[in-house]
């Protein structure tokens, strides 16, 4: 079993108002976990790159670097520590450049404590379920490559969806562990509210699978039903 004992992450602020970086360094001290600060842009990129941090608070209008450029330079190196974003009332524009340059989440300034922290459990949560990231898997002599989303057995190419390779890695990730469907849709459609399916959707998605991974798909001996509860996958 899988112990239930949290090393406690390491959080990067970038902000450059010394009372807002001093009140969120003090408020994440206080949660336990680990914090590092830099008060611009240049140095946080730097101390991004450097440091193993397990998410960023970053603020957007920063001396010598800002946000945006940040993020963007970051997310080109194939960083993926999640960013949450600082943003001032009312900038609807900077939330969107923001995603749309790599940031997982936002708060709004002015923000209470409980909200910040909630926030940043909700996405260091997303973002540990997620790791460590597979990058390739040999099954039934398939080889799959998730990053070019690639699969073949032999010489022959064998077609999976993006979904199919997202739910396949998935599995993978958290192989001998029950996933519930409710997991499987978090996990997998978060970020799409218009097409979240319903749990049908993904028994079929399954069923899918089944049949491209497994030998014997009516008898699958990888990815497992477990009755009233989920899916399971094993080596
Ligand atoms: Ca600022």
């Amino acid at each position: 079993m899988k112990g239930k004992v949290q090393r406690m992450a390491t959080i990067l602020i970038i902000e450059d108002e010394a009372p807002i970086l001093t009140g969120l360094e003090d408020a994440l001290l206080a949660e336990g976990y680990e914090v590092m600060t830099a008060s611009n842009g240049e140095l946080g990129l730097k101390t991004a790159l450097q440091e193993k941090t397990e998410l960023i608070l970053l603020d957007i209008m920063l001396p010598k670097l800002n946000g945006f450029d940040l993020i963007s330079q970051f997310r080109q190196k194939n960083k993926t520590t999640p960013i949450i974003m600082l943003t001032a009332k009312g900038q609807e524009r900077d939330k969107i450049k923001g995603f749309a340059l790599g940031a997982d989440d936002y708060v709004t300034k002015p923000f209470s404590v409980k909200e910040l922290t909630a926030r940043v459990k909700a996405v260091l949560k997303r973002s540990l379920q997620t790791a460590p990231a597979v990058a390739e898997y040999v099954l039934e002599g398939i080889h799959f490559d998730f990053k070019a989303l690639k699969a073949r057995k032999a010489q022959q190419e064998i077609a999976l969806s993006p979904r199919e390779y997202d739910l396949l890695r998935y599995l993978i990730e958290h192989k001998g562990e029950v996933i519930s469907r409710a997991q499987i849709l978090q996990a997998i459609w978060q970020y799409d509210l218009e097409n979240t399916p319903t749990t049908r959707t993904i028994d079929n998605y399954i069923v899918k699978l089944r049949q491209k991974v497994e030998k014997k798909p009516d008898q699958p001996r990888h990815i497992l039903t477990v009755h009233g509860k989920g899916y399971r996958f094993e080596e």
